[in-house]
């Protein structure tokens, strides 16, 4: 551990460049410390790192909630499994995705990278895109917090099975496929809102987090919980954490280093290649 600690930089204070510039490259340095003494390292990633590989997140300012707060329901549970439209048009959602076009961004290459540098113990994703698979990370040290998009489960039966073919069903007409098993009502293998997280995945973030020597979260706004609560079960535990997101998030007054920027260009630069 380096001891280095960014709490407040107040960019009012610096001289020459313009604060806030010189207030970002402070924090990108000591997070960069912080990464390079690490052995252990818990990534905890959220829709802001595929935005780079242009899927929109929900919350940030061109989010698909932010634009259209009614979307939310759609990810809901109770409505998904009450109303048959909202059904609809999650499949249609589903179907034209930008999740099965989308390449990885600079931003999951990086932890790619950090894998390689032999320094990551687990990716934590809130992510349902698989990028970070597709990217190179190693399936076994990642953990799909909120599931995955590339399954479909029935909500009767709990078969599982991939998401391509019931796609096509709807492609063809199908318009809210049922189980070929059981006639029950399917849904993309995400845990929607009002669901729980499978208790073996969220257990496995937490004890992973619990003996971390570094907790970096990127592109998250750190207001989903369960997952988020591993900020503060790390903290709680003497683990330093580093923040990488456009916008402030309810952590940044306690986290070692925050970084305000994109991850595209933030997580290689704090990764190193
Ligand atoms: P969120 O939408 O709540 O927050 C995303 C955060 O990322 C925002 O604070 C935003 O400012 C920031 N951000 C956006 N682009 C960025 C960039 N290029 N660089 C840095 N920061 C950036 O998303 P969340 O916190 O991940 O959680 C919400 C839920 O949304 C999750 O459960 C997840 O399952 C789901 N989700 C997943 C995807 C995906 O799989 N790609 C996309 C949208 C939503």
């Amino acid at each position: 551990m380096t001891g280095a600690t960014l709490r407040h930089v107040d960019p009012a204070g610096l001289e020459g460049r313009s604060g806030a510039a010189e207030a970002a490259d402070a924090a990108v340095e000591i997070a960069k410390a912080l990464v390079r003494d690490a052995r252990r390292v818990v990534v905890l990633t959220g829709a802001g790192v595929s935005t780079g590989s242009g899927i929109p997140d929900f919350r940030g300012p061109q989010g698909v909630w932010t634009k259209d707060p009614a979307a939310e329901r759609l990810s809901t549970l109770r409505a998904y499994m009450d109303d048959p439209e909202v059904r609809r048009r999650a499949w249609q959602g589903r179907l034209h995705s930008p999740v099965w076009t989308a390449k990885p961004s600079p931003g999951h290459l990086a932890l790619v990278a950090l894998e390689r540098q032999g320094r990551l113990d687990l990716l934590v994703t809130q992510n349902i895109d698989g990028l970070h698979q597709l990217a190179g990370n190693d399936p076994g040290r990642v953990v799909e917090i909120h599931g995955t998009m590339h399954e479909v489960v029935c909500m009767a039966c709990g078969e599982r099975s991939p998401a391509a073919p019931t796609l096509e069903r709807v492609a063809r007409g199908e318009e809210d496929p049922e189980c070929l098993a059981c006639g029950g009502i399917l849904k993309s293998a995400t845990i929607s809102f009002g669901q729980s997280l499978v208790p073996a995945d969220l257990a496995r973030a937490e004890g992973a987090a619990r003996r971390a020597d570094l907790l970096l979260a990127a592109g998250t706004s750190l207001g989903v919980h369960p997952a988020a609560g591993i900020v503060p079960l790390a903290l709680g535990h003497g683990v330093p954490v580093v923040i990488v997101n456009a916008e402030p998030t309810a952590f940044d007054d306690v986290a070692d280093a925050v970084v305000h920027g994109s991850t595209t260009d933030v997580l290689p630069a704090v990764v190193g290649g």
